[in-house]
């Protein structure tokens, strides 16, 4: 799917409809310290394999693709609900 790369639409910063720049919300970098992540890479260690089975046959074929909105006049970024797609072409 195409998607414009601006687009009007409503900030509620600016409690009006202003010019938005578009970008695809990617997901940030894991904390390697993060507590979860330390667990997990304990249970992992020696023998025995991994603690969770690793998933072989999704039931989706698609990802989410959210969009992340940025006002032009105040800077306020809003993402947008994130809809299935195959793929996702800001032009
Ligand atoms: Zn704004």
């Amino acid at each position: 799917m195409k998607i414009p790369k601006q687009l009007n639409t409503f900030c509620p910063k600016c409690k009006s409809h202003t010019r938005h720049s578009v970008s695809l919300y990617k997901a940030g970098k894991r904390r390697t310290l993060a507590l979860g992540e330390l667990r997990h890479a304990m249970e992992n260690r020696g023998y025995g394999g991994s603690k969770k089975p690793i998933q072989k046959r999704l039931a989706k074929v698609t990802k989410k693709a959210a969009l992340k909105l940025k006002c032009e006049k105040c800077g306020y970024t809003l993402s947008r609900k994130g809809i299935r797609l195959k793929k996702a072409d800001i032009v």
